[in-house]
């Protein structure tokens, strides 16, 4: 017998463990298909998916070459290890991967989600300093960014600077040398706007300057912290972080998994500064919000220092079962592949310029802050006083009843704190993408009107 929508969410809400979702007051809402952009629950309402399913999805669900794509590698082989062998399907990924990002990149490590390509990151900076021709094996120590948010494996979070999500787990996790957050929202007391970028990577200078010696790597989400709420980076702050790296010989690494893939308006945010970083980590957007899948890629300097034999014990001693995984491999071939036969890139410019035009109307709203955004990737933060940027008390949840509210206009979002988050498919259309900005408005409004 086939359960009933309601049995399906009784047992959504008493039994599923859902991430980051306070269970007590959770209300299920089960997903049971798709067309396009809209998510169809189990009762058959229509939500148009406002945040790419967490910020995955890229081509749209059910995209029919994509669908194709893993149909066919279904007929093959589902999944084999890339432990000690290889797939076709994998290796022609990886070989596409290194065409498409920047400069230098030139080796893939597979794993199946974001924190495991960090957490990879992490371990090979590390490794690399211990082992290359030149060992340097007392630079042992991670910088990271204020707020930053690289996933939720105690590697990862030991990077991540959100204390709400991270702090209860400090006494796990190793010490990081901790930079100021670049915000360009709230800069800090008599820092104008022009000089933000000044401002912040001097701080940076000054950081590696005095502790280079004991420092293995910097990891940095490029342009946009988005987990922190689209904390927006000065401009050339990337750039500058490119070369104190290089002046101060500390590896960099990017953590592209929500900026990847055509978010930012450009195929990685690293582009804008035309940054190759020695390290950078996808996920999200890799199979088009189809599979797990994440990668790491290397520089080949990096690489020289782990390509040994066995004799040598110089290998990445790090593997998932998962990684590489051929069915996620197809479905991120294709994903590319869409993206040359639909022109995916060309068709962003209009679809960024018709939400900053809400944005525009939007951020006039009495009670937002700020409304600010790089290609896609949209906040809009919710405060009680605009001159001062006071927030809301955190209880009232301000956004989170935005979000509710654009649900009864058909459009499905999740906030992080008091900023809406709005983070739609690139494939959204124009007429999509003006109901998600309308219905962000009108909950705004609902939300903010007592
Ligand atoms: C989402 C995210 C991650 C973690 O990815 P998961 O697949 O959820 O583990 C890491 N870094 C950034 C920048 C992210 O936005």
């Amino acid at each position: 017998m086939k359960p009933t929508p309601s049995e399906l969410e009784a047992w959504d809400r008493d039994v599923v463990w859902h991430g980051f979702t306070p269970m007590a007051e959770y209300e299920p809402l089960v997903i049971d298909r798709a067309e396009g952009c809209t998510l169809i629950d189990v009762n058959g309402r229509r939500l148009l998916d406002g945040v790419s399913s967490l910020w995955c999805n890229v081509h749209g669900h059910r995209h029919p070459k994509i669908d194709a794509a893993v149909r066919e590698q279904l007929d093959k082989i589902a999944h084999c290890t890339s432990l000690g062998m290889g797939n076709s399907t994998t290796a022609a990924l990886a070989r596409r991967l290194v065409d498409v990002t920047p400069e230098g990149l030139e080796h893939v490590f597979f794993a199946s989600d974001g924190a495991s390509s960090v957490e990879a990151a992490l371990k090979m900076a590390f490794q690399y300093w211990r082992q290359r021709s030149d060992p340097r094996p007392q630079k042992t120590k991670f910088v990271a960014l204020g707020e930053a948010y690289h996933g939720d494996t105690i590697g990862s979070v030991s990077v991540g600077g959100i204390d709400l999500f991270h702090d209860l787990f400090r006494p796990l996790l190793f010490e990081v040398l901790r930079l100021p957050v670049p915000d360009t929202y709230r800069l800090p007391a008599g820092v104008a706007a022009g000089e933000a970028c000044d401002f912040y990577t001097g701080q940076v200078e000054e950081l590696l300057a005095s502790r280079h010696e004991e420092i293995a790597a910097l990891v940095v989400e490029p342009l946009v912290q988005g987990a922190a709420g689209m904390i927006m980076q000065p401009q050339g702050y990337l750039r500058r972080l490119r070369e104190l790296t290089r002046q101060y010989d500390i590896l960099l690494i990017a953590d592209e998994v929500a900026t990847g893939f055509g978010r930012t308006g450009t195929m990685f945010a690293c582009e804008q500064e035309e940054v190759a970083p020695d390290l950078m980590c996808l996920g999200k957007g890799l199979t088009g919000g189809y599979l797990a899948m994440s990668t790491t890629l290397a520089s080949d300097e990096v690489f020289q220092a782990f390509d040994g034999t066995y004799a040598d014990l110089k290998h990445f001693f790090h593997g998932h079962t998962y990684g590489g995984n051929p069915l996620a491999a197809a479905a991120a071939l294709a994903t590319l592949k869409v993206f040359d036969e639909e022109d995916t890139l060309a068709s962003l410019p209009e679809k960024i310029a018709c939400v900053q035009e809400h944005l525009v109307r939007i951020a006039e709203l009495r009670h937002v802050g700020s409304a600010r955004q790089r290609g896609l990737m949209v906040g809009i933060e919710l405060v009680a006083d605009r001159a001062t940027r006071e927030p809301f008390p955190w209880q009232e949840r301000r956004a989170a009843q935005a979000c509710r509210a654009a649900i009864e206009q058909g459009v499905w979002l999740r906030p992080l704190g008091d900023v809406i988050i709005v983070m739609p498919p690139l494939a959204m259309s124009i007429e999509e993408l003006d109901q998600v900005m309308l219905a962000a408005e009108q909950g705004i409004v609902a939300a903010t009107a007592a």
